[in-house]
């Protein structure tokens, strides 16, 4: 029979990072069980990579800069570029949360985070249509990671510090005994362990039910349109969001790993900076990446592009900007996903009343961003009882049945 300590099932980013983070703190028998032939399938492999501290709660905004932080000293290229993120609004109510917000941030130790009027807002994005802009905020620390190499940076330490980690062996189950955790059983047999850590992602509802846990994690589809532009794109784009409608545009960036540079050799460039830095500088200004929360989606694993989005999102880049409008679909990269989305918009992390049960589960678009905190504070509750560098006990699975939802409408 098969035996693990602590089987980590999924090997996304949030996974990776959960055996990272248990590996650093001396865990020894960690087993990391990934149902496909190679990681970041999942939603990790889709994702847009940006990473923020504009939040509205606590609880996220300091998640948020703890992993801002890590990603700028974490000892692998991840590809973080503080290129900005600018939130803008187009009435006074908004426009009014996103300063109310700054000043919370700003207590939470967010320093590079300001009001930013239309003028300033022209000044950062050139071409955008302010017309019907009232303000904004910039946080000029917020930016670009690469998701795949978070999780490859994620994954090589946990290995190098004696995780192991297992392709095509999907968990059918998960199995008990007097209130505590048994066993998992896969496709290729059972696997005996004492803890189990839950990060399937969007997939995570039906194997928690399997434990006889109810997890209000909902699947939406997220779909994405790359776009080519004939003309360079105005330089140095951040992440720019309506506030109002979640439409929102970046630079867009080839990720992942094994990506050949097509600039290594370009004149001018600085060979120390990272092959997604270094695409940043040619192509890519030329390419862009737009998407909204299509409000006609409804929940379901569906990830296939549907075509009639990209009417969709055009529409709302017309209003915007020419330079947005004046694209080329490149079909070929547009992508779907999958958000795990919760009630309140928040992740669950932590146990349960099942001995030896943990999530990591629910991150509402913004599981790659927050996997460093994530990663840490579930070792820490797994392996000393509790989170102690950051209280995340308000994440814990227990808030919806109790009632506790927390309350971010800075979501996208
Ligand atoms: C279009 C889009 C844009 C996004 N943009 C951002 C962004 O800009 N910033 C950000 O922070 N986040 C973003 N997200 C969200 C982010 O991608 C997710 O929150 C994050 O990837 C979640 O990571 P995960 O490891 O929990 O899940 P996943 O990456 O989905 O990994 C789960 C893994 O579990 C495996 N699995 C599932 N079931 C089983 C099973 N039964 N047995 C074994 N293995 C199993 C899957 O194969 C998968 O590899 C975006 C998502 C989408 C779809």
């Amino acid at each position: 029979m098969k035996k693990a300590e602590i089987v980590i099932i999924g090997g996304g980013v949030v996974g990776a990072s959960v055996a990272y983070h248990l590996t650093e703190r001396g865990a020894k028998d960690v087993l990391i069980l990934e149902r496909e032939n190679e990681q970041g399938k999942g939603s990790t492999g889709k994702a847009t990579g940006g990473v923020r501290a504009q939040f509205e709660t606590d609880i996220n905004i300091k998640m948020s800069l703890y992993s801002l932080d890590f990603f700028n000293n974490c000892g692998f290229d991840c590809g973080y570029e503080p290129r900005g993120y600018l939130f803008f609004a187009t009435t006074d109510k908004q426009f009014d949360y996103l300063k109310t917000n700054v000043v919370k941030q700003r207590e939470l130790g967010v320093q590079d985070v300001e009001v930013v009027d239309t003028e300033t807002i022209s000044r950062i994005v050139p071409g955008i249509n302010c017309e019907d802009i009232t303000g904004g905020s910039f946080g000029a620390r917020d930016g670009f990671i690469d998701p795949l190499a978070v999780m490859d940076g994620f994954t090589a330490k946990a290995l190098e510090n004696g995780a192991q980690i297992e392709f095509d062996t999907q968990v059918l189950s998960i199995e008990t005994a007097s209130g505590r955790i048994s066993a998992v059983e896969t496709y290729k047999g059972r696997i005996e362990c004492e803890k189990v850590v839950l990060c399937t992602g969007a997939w995570a509802t039906q194997l928690a039910k399997t434990a006889g846990i109810d997890m209000p994690v909902e699947a939406m589809r997220r779909q994405i349109v790359w776009a080519r532009s004939s003309a360079d794109l105005p330089a140095n784009l951040p992440m720019v969001i309506d506030i109002g409608t979640g439409f929102h545009f970046r630079p867009a960036r080839e990720f992942g790993r094994g990506i050949k540079n097509p600039v290594a050799t370009a004149p001018g460039t600085d060979r120390s900076k990272s092959p997604v830095a270094l695409a940043a500088g040619t192509d890519s200004v030329r390419e862009v990446l737009f998407a909204y929360p299509d409000p006609d989606e409804t929940a379901s694993l569906e990830t296939n592009f549907d075509e009639a989005f990209i009417g969709k999102v055009y529409e709302k880049a017309k209003h915007r900007a020419r330079f947005l409008y004046e694209t080329e679909v490149v079909r070929e990269k547009c992508r779907a996903g999958l958000y795990e989305n919760t009630p309140d918009h928040h992740a669950i992390l932590g146990g349960c009343e099942i001995e030896g049960l943990y999530f990591a589960n629910g991150f509402s678009g913004h599981g790659v961003m927050h996997s460093p905190a994530s990663g840490r504070a579930l070792s820490e509750i797994i392996l000393n009882g509790k989170a102690s560098f950051l209280d995340v006990s308000c994440l814990s699975l227990d808030r919806f049945a109790k009632g506790e939802l927390l309350h971010e409408t800075a979501f996208i």
